[in-house]
Order: structure tokens, then C-alpha cells, then sequence
């Protein structure tokens, strides 16, 4: 038996729901009531208030009038109770003026990708947001910022409040909103992206509301006897300092770069995220009273002496030491590393080399993620003919989308189901592999094999935790891999059945980000924390930045609890 219409008897509270959206065709929603057990799963996540109880016979009760078909219901009902036909009713995404865009023909230093500049497009977009009763946008974002309220501000022409919504988990807003792959965070979890739309903007909202509203300095509450070593100036450090310094603490950043940011600077060029967006965060710390010790590069008795005389030492120091391929001939002078190329070619450190040196260059990339782009990006510019080869298929590769779309646009070779197998005085050897299943290493093809010119060969498959650090901190736990899988809330909420990124699902990596993030509330030493990469091995801006959160946060509730 099915139903289409009940009467509703009981239903929620949605004076303050969305506005309904009225486009898309007429949907036919169905309650099957001989599975449907009254658990009322659907009704807390719908919405609209289309879903109601009906208490005689204790079944579910919708109206189509008021369902938009984001599939919040069909997805979550355990008993497989409801069933959505048609188009569903949401507003085209305005995102597309940016995706349509032109990209520069000369690849320029400045930013590169555009966000929006006119309020009527962010106003249309926000009104795309269903507020979500279980927002599952939210806890696809590793800062569990609340995505709706924020977008909720931007509704009521409210930008400062966007933004104090947001500041009370991110102090980097204008930076994650640039350096995200909200594809398999925020924006891959959002209800429309799981019922197969196109989701709400989110990024691009975060990042208009922090680009158009007044910098918010760090809100010191009280003043504090406690005084800490943050080690290491990246967004992990950055945001343990937001964190201390609005606590009242004397807080004191170690950095080994000349200038704060850590890989902000050096392992993110100015084209995708503008230096200023850091250094604005920075001015802000240093108003705040945050003091910065550059060029100093903590030692193991500095950090007995930390470790003597401070209240807290968050060791942020990141992971430094490139993954390195079993590819023969690596030991060669032309082979470097992504982050030394980065450093001398781009441009924030301000140390880069002779710009025409590498000039007409083949440069030979192995690896095609983020980093691997940024350095052929890089070396466009200067002028350098860049190839970056990828082993796995383009569709399980880790980069986001429109990354690997500019640089292919601005001249960036990219191959995939390709590796080199040698390196030799100005050569290497490719060969084509074969990959049809991402959880099953790709095959190198005999017979493949070509020779191609390569005058400099960069190593950019990612990073590890260096030795350096094993040296200085070498009780410090290391949590590479969480094998622990989603609980059955997680599966319930809607976001274990999202779609694929990486053939991972959004539940999959966000519990294993949410454990990361969890893993850095715990010190390692009486006083010692170790957050973001130094912690867990290469992760995202965002998780660095809320793992340095968290601890700051365990470390001052520990400090109070002495009182
Ligand atoms: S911090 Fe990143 S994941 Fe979180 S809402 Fe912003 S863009 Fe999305
Ligand atoms: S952004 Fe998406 S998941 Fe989040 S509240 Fe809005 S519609 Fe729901």
C-alpha cells in the first residue's frame, strides 16, 4: 500500500524553514506504509515540514506540496520506507558564472580563481541552502563550522554575523575558503550533493563573507598567568595561537621560515592563495600580543626548556620529508623535491633563484595532486615546459578538479596511467600502467616504455613526518591510519551514502578526519601537544587548523581545571 497525501497530525515547528524553491518538475513522494515503523528518522532531518506522523495508525505522513526532493528521507529511512520520483525542486546553482569563466591565456601571478563579486548571485546562492535540521554539511567540514547559520546571516544581508558564526570554530576563513577541496569536505556532504545535485556553494559563500567583511581581531576574555611555545607558524600554530592569545596566555610562535605561515608561504603559491590573506591573520596575532621568533628553528634543548618553564608546547611543526618512489637514478643533482622547488620558484619566501634558470627546461613532475600542479604552474611561468605523469587513473587522482583544469589550460602537461621508471643525465623513462579498480595498485604495461627529455625532475607525491622531527620530539605518537570505521549514527544521519570522491566515501573520510582532529586533544607529555601533519601525516589546511584548535583548547581547560 502506498500513500502520496495524508493529512499531517503532528508535524514540526517550520515557521522559520526556508523559503520553498519552484522550480523543477512535479515530484511524487511516497510513504510505503507496510515497511514505514513510525521511526520518525525522516521527519527530524526533512527540511520543509513536508513529513509529519500520523499517531492512529503510526506511520509516516508527506505532502508533496511542501517536498523538494533533496532526498534526506529516502536516504535515511532504515526500513527503505520512501521513494522519491522527479526532478527535484532547487534553484540553479549561481556558481556557473565562475565555472564559464574565461581563464587568462598568460598565466598570471595573481590569484587566479574568482569568487563572487555580486551580492545578487551570493543571495541567490544562499537561498539555495534548505537549513537542514541534520546539516550534514557541517560535519563534512573538518571545522564543524555552522554552515547553515552562516548562510542563514547571508540571507538577512548580514555579513559581520556570517562571519562571527564562523570565527567561533575557523580562524582561517579566507584562507580554507581558497585552499579546501570542499568536493569531498563541506560541499560533498551538503543534502543536495547527496541526493546527485549540485550543492550549495559554500566555499565560494565562505569566502565572500570573509573577503567583504571587516577582520575581526583575536577576543582576549581575560588575562592569564599561562604562558606557551607554539612551534611551527602554520595553520595549526596559527590557530593554537588564536586560541591561547584569546585566553589571556603570553603566547610566543617559533618558526624556522623569515616569515610566519609556514606552508601557507611555502607550499601554496601566491596565484592560488594571496599572501596577504595570510599576513592578515598574522597582523592580527601580533596586535593581539602574539610574539614570533623567525629564523629560529627549535632544538631539543629548547624544548626541555619549554618544557620546564611553560605551561603548554603545541609542537605544530608539520611533515617535511618528500615520499620518495622506488624510481632509479633519484640520487641525481636534477632531482628535487616539490617544496625546494616551491621555495626557490614561488616567489613568498622571496629567495627565488635566478628567474631564467630554469627557463625553456623540461621539467619532469612525478606526481599529479595539488603540489604537482602548483609546481608545473610554476614553472609555465617561468617559462619552463612542464610534464607532470601520474600512475593512477585521472578519475581516482587526489586533485581538485579545477586545479588540474587550469593547469592543463595555462600548458601543463598532465599525463595519467603514466610513471617513470629511470632517471638519467637529462632523460627518463616512461611507461604507460593500467588501473581499473583505485583500491588495486596500477600495473606497469610492458613494451610501454619511451624516453623523454627531462633537464630537471621534481618529486611531488606528497610528504611524511621527517626524521628531524623524530629527533626532536621521539616519544611524540604518530596516527598515520585510523582504521576506525563510521558508527551506525553516522550511517543513519544520510552521509554514509553519499557519492565517491577518491572511491572513498564522505563518511569515511570525515570520520577519519574527525578522529584525527580528536587524536590532537590528547598531549603526549605532561604539557606537549602535537597537532596537524606532525600528527597525522599530510592532511588539509582546515584539519591542521582545527587540530591546533583543539589542543590549544584541551591544554587551556586543563590549565583552568588547576586552579
Ligand atoms: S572550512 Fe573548508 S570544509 Fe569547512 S566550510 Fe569552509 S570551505 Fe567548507
Ligand atoms: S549547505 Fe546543504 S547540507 Fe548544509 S544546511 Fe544547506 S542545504 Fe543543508
Amino acid at each position: 500500500m502506498t500513500t502520496t497525501f495524508n493529512p499531517t497530525k503532528i508535524s514540526k515547528n517550520h515557521s522559520e524553514a526556508p523559503e520553498v524553491p519552484t522550480l523543477g518538475s512535479e515530484l511524487l513522494i511516497e510513504v510505503l506504509t507496510d515497511r514505514c515503523a513510525g521511526c520518525q528518522e525522516c521527519l527530524i532531518r526533512c527540511p520543509t515540514g513536508a513529513i509529519g506522523l500520523d499517531t492512529d495508525n503510526w506511520i509516516v505522513t508527506v505532502d508533496s506540496a511542501l517536498c523538494v526532493g533533496c532526498g534526506q528521507c529516502e536516504r535515511t529511512c532504515p526500513f527503505s520506507a520512501i521513494t522519491i520520483d522527479g526532478t527535484p525542486k532547487v534553484a540553479p546553482s549561481e556558481r556557473h558564472y565562475l565555472q564559464n569563466r574565461a581563464i587568462p591565456a598568460i598565466a598570471p601571478w595573481e590569484e587566479t580563481r574568482s569568487g563572487f563579486s555580486n551580492l545578487e548571485a551570493v543571495l541567490a546562492e544562499a537561498s539555495r541552502c534548505l537549513s537542514c535540521p541534520d546539516p550534514t554539511c557541517v560535519r563534512g567540514c573538518p571545522a564543524h563550522n555552522d554552515i547553515p547559520a552562516m548562510i542563514a546571516s547571508i540571507r538577512e544581508g548580514n555579513l559581520d554575523q556570517a562571519r562571527s558564526i564562523f570565527e567561533a570554530t575557523t580562524h582561517l576563513g579566507s584562507i580554507c575558503s581558497r585552499v579546501c577541496n570542499q568536493a569531498v569536505q563541506c560541499e560533498g556532504a551538503c543534502s543536495w550533493k547527496l541526493a546527485g545535485n549540485e550543492p550549495v556553494a559554500i566555499g565560494l559563500l565562505e569566502r565572500f563573507v570573509f573577503d567583504n567583511s571587516e577582520i575581526h581581531a583575536p577576543h582576549i576574555e581575560a588575562s592569564s598567568s599561562m604562558k606557551v611555545a607554539v612551534v611551527g607558524s602554520g595553520p595549526a600554530g596559527m590557530s593554537a595561537a588564536w586560541e591561547f592569545v584569546e585566553a589571556g596566555a603570553e603566547v610566543t610562535v617559533y618558526e624556522a621560515d623569515p616569515i610566519p605561515g609556514g606552508l601557507l608561504n611555502h607550499g601554496i603559491p601566491e596565484f592560488t592563495l594571496p599572501s596577504e590573506k595570510v599576513s592578515e591573520v598574522w597582523k592580527s596575532l601580533s596586535d593581539a600580543g602574539v610574539k614570533v621568533e623567525l629564523n629560529h628553528r627549535v632544538s631539543q634543548d629548547d624544548l626541555q626548556d619549554f618544557t620546564e618553564k611553560l605551561d603548554a608546547i603545541v609542537l605544530a611543526n608539520g611533515a617535511s620529508s618528500p615520499i620518495r618512489p622506488s624510481v632509479q637514478g633519484l640520487d641525481r643533482p636534477n632531482v628535487i623535491d616539490a617544496m625546494a622547488f616551491l621555495a626557490a620558484y614561488g616567489e613568498k619566501l622571496g629567495a627565488h633563484n635566478d628567474t631564467n634558470a630554469i627557463e625553456g627546461k623540461k621539467i619532469l613532475v612525478i606526481g599529479a595532486g595539488n603540489t604537482a600542479m602548483d609546481v608545473g604552474r610554476i614553472a609555465i611561468r617561468f617559462g619552463a615546459i612542464p610534464t607532470c605523469v601520474e600512475w593512477v587513473t585521472e578519475s581516482f587522482a587526489r586533485v581538485r578538479s579545477d586545479e588540474l583544469e587550469e593547469a592543463r589550460h595555462e600548458g601543463v602537461s598532465v599525463r595519467f596511467n603514466t610513471t617513470a621508471t629511470l632517471i638519467t643525465d637529462g632523460k627518463a623513462t616512461l611507461v604507460t600502467t593500467q588501473q581499473s579498480d583505485p583500491k588495486v595498485l596500477p600495473k606497469l604495461i610492458p613494451g610501454t616504455e619511451e624516453i623523454v627529455d627531462a633537464d630537471i625532475v621534481v618529486l611531488a607525491l606528497g610528504y611524511r613526518l621527517g626524521s628531524e622531527f623524530g629527533q626532536l620530539a621521539p616519544q611524540a605518537p604518530f596516527r598515520a591510519s585510523e582504521s576506525t570505521k563510521p558508527d551506525d549514527n553516522w550511517i543513519t544521519s544520510g552521509i554514509f551514502s553519499g557519492n565517491h570522491n577518491y572511491n572513498r566515501s564522505i563518511a569515511d573520510l570525515s570520520w577519519k578526519r574527525e578522529v584525527a582532529v580528536a587524536a590532537a586533544r590528547s598531549p603526549y607529555a605532561a604539557n606537549v601537544f602535537v597537532v596537524g601533519d606532525a600528527l597525522v601525516g599530510p592532511s588539509s589546511v582546515v584539519e591542521a587548523m582545527a587540530s591546533g584548535r583543539e589542543a590549544a583548547r584541551a591544554s587551556i581547560r586543563a590549565h583552568a581545571s588547576k586552579k
